[in-house]
């Protein structure tokens, strides 16, 4: 048998994150991956903020791209954009990111067992047996499991977690893309392709892009990405070379439980994903600094209770929890709105002082701010928005 303090579920971008701070406190960890490397399939645009930077670092060479700006298209063809002077966003390479925090996690002392799934597990007074899915593993034993095992997983069922909330299901792949501006990233709102959501291009260097789009209702995403191409003016007749496709889900809604004993849930296994934007990488990468410190505190007191685990809980929920709830705020909204809704405020905007807001607030790890604003000034009331929150609580 083999013990140790944590085991962490998943050597994603979150897994490999919590790992690190948790060895860089001298713990053991040790962190099981179902595939055979970290970093592959990418199925994430890889968009961050410039203030995710100041989260976690990015070495330049995994930069892809700098963006300045968006342009939004509406259904009937009309757009707004705006671009500034400064970067807003960053464009990363996600098979080399989760390779960066895998090699800090591993310089910091962290185990990993790749091709490697849990079966099951027993409790034995404080402590987590694991049993795993190749009988050439010994026996692991733990004191804490840090589930983070992204969106698709069964891991966070099997500890007994409900796995409540809505998924959305998207596509994505990579293709040569010029004669657009490269600083920019593309966005298309077409409900009958991307219901409740939305398509975006999103450059990642001069002459390609990742191409993708969302929705809430199922469907057969490839054919609706062909759609996507015949309808969307910056796609059409375009000859896309479709590298790299991936059917993937962004895990929307927030759930009544991250927290038992010996047992956390972090990143997309527990949903800590905007449910506007479909960012998780800040979220989830801020919800494991939280995990990890939690599990840091346990051992050093030698208590893995829920009780003393719900430390993790309440700072996520106070932080990355508010946001997403405000973020469902715009998005019920959004949800609300037909085509000709979105074309109508587009039209708006491009006749207001909203770009100006925009450019001042339109971070995107608080779109909720930007987004406010322009749908109180499409004629929104905020005394409805205000009970749609109240509502929420
Ligand atoms: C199309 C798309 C575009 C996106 N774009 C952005 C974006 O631009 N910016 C942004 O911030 N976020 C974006 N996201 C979200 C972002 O990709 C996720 O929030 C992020 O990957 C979550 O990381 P994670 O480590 O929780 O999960 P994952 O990245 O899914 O990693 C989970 C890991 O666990 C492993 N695993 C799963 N089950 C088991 C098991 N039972 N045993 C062992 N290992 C297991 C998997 O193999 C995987 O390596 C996007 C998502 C999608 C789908």
């Amino acid at each position: 048998m083999k013990n140790y303090d944590v085991v962490v579920i998943g050597g994603g971008p979150i897994g490999s994150s919590v790992a690190e701070r948790i060895a860089s406190n001298g713990a053991s960890v040790l962190v099981i991956e179902r595939k055979d490397a970290v970093g592959y399939p990418n199925h994430c645009s890889g968009m961050v903020s410039k203030e995710f930077t100041n989260l976690v670092a990015v070495p330049n060479e995994l930069i892809l791209n700098h963006i300045k700006g968006a342009e939004v298209f509406s259904a009937h063809g009309n757009s707004f954009s705006f671009k500034r002077d400064m970067d807003f966003a960053i464009v990363i390479d996600r098979v080399k990111y989760d390779k960066y925090l895998y090699e800090l996690a591993i310089a910091r002392g962290t185990n990993y067992m790749f091709k490697t799934q849990l079966k099951g597990y027993q409790r034995c007074i404080d402590r987590i047996e694991l049993l795993l899915d190749s009988d050439n593993i010994p026996s692991i034993s733990t004191k804490i499991v840090v589930v983070a095992a992204g969106a698709t997983s069964s891991a966070k069922r099997m500890f007994g977690f409900v796995d409540e909330g809505r998924d959305i299901q998207t596509i994505q792949l990579e293709s040569t893309f010029t004669s657009y501006d490269p600083d920019i990233v593309y966005v298309y709102m077409d409900n009958s392709i991307s219901n409740n959501w939305f398509s975006w291009v999103i450059p990642i260097g001069r002459n390609r892009a990742r191409i993708g789009f969302g929705t809430d209702k199922p469907g057969n995403l490839p054919v609706l990405f062909e759609e996507l191409t015949s309808k969307w003016k910056i796609l059409k007749g375009k000859e896309l070379k479709k590298e790299n496709p991936v059917v993937w889900h962004i895990p929307t809604g927030l759930v009544r439980e991250s927290v038992k004993d010996n047992v956390m849930l972090v990143g997309d296994s527990v949903r800590q994903v905007k449910p506007f934007s479909g960012g998780g990488l800040y979220t989830g990468i801020l919800s494991s600094y939280f995990a990890a410190d939690a599990a840091v505190e346990a051992l050093k007191l030698n208590n893995y209770s829920k009780e003393q685990l719900m430390r993790y809980e309440y700072s996520w929920r106070r932080t990355v929890g508010k946001e997403i709830k405000r973020e469902f705020l715009i998005r019920d909204v959004y949800k609300t709105l037909t085509d000709e809704d979105k074309d109508n405020i587009i039209k708006k905007l491009n006749g207001s002082h909203i770009k100006e807001i925009i450019n001042t607030q339109g971070f995107i790890d608080e779109p909720w701010r930007a987004g406010l604003r322009i749908i109180t000034s499409a004629g929104i009331p905020l005394l409805y928005l205000k009970r749609k929150l109240f509502m929420r609580k």
